[in-house]
């Protein structure tokens, strides 16, 4: 599978928004856009200044949302088509179908610190749904799946403090986190609302009817 290998700092910044794509140093003072708030390149600051078209803006906002659950425009696009089919607002759908893929679900349950670390973690067969290893980032849950760190894994380095880093975790409605056995349980689909995105999935729906 092809890897987006653009430096994370970069994409926010040719964005102009902060994606969220390294985890913990995203909220700190650190944060690339924190200091340079403008396009990466010679000419960046000329060109946050720019107008930006209709189309520019359309492209800006499927980019935003590609970018921020880490996939390859093939594979967003797939996406998009899926949920077009399905009955209802294609926007909504998108959205639907982003939130329920295996990595993000392990990074909003707070295993991960980022979409991109729930991706490896997940590839590297660290979690069970519903008992059985299931290593595809891609994978959709159901309702009633329950999500586990591998038994094996929880004596790792990368799992040993995360009931600690659990205590904090922001998980939404949709899902139900049980910190004492590492696991997380999908009480229903999530409704748009409960997905909370500053993306504005109508312009994504405009940018794929051109
Ligand atoms: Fe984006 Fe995080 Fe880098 Fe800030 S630190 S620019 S939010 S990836």
């Amino acid at each position: 599978m092809s890897k987006n290998l653009d430096p994370k700092c970069k994409q926010c910044r040719r964005i102009g928004e902060k994606l969220f794509l390294k985890g913990d140093r995203c909220s700190t003072p650190k944060c690339a856009l924190n200091r340079r708030n403008y396009p990466p390149g010679a000419h960046g600051p000329k060109d946050s200044r720019r107008k930006i078209t209709d189309y520019g803006l359309q492209l800006k906002e499927k980019q935003k949302a590609k970018k921020t659950y880490n996939l390859m425009e093939k594979q967003f696009k797939l996406t998009f088509e899926k949920a077009k089919k399905q009955s209802g607002d294609a926007g909504e759908n998108l959205f639907k179908l982003l939130e329920m893929r295996l990595d993000n679900v392990v990074y909003r349950l707070g295993f991960a610190s980022s979409r991109g670390q729930a991706r490896v973690l997940v590839g590297h067969g660290h979690f069970l749904v519903n008992g059985k290893k299931v290593d595809i980032p891609s994978y959709v849950v159901k309702m009633g799946d329950v999500i586990t760190i591998k038994e094996k894994s929880r004596k790792s380095k990368q799992f040993s403090a995360l009931a600690e880093s659990l205590k904090s975790a922001e998980v939404p409605g949709w899902m139900n986190l049980d910190i004492k056995n590492l696991s997380g349980k999908i009480l229903h689909a999530p409704s748009f609302d409960e997905i909370r995105t500053n993306i504005d999935a109508r312009v994504i729906v405009e940018f794929y009817s051109r």
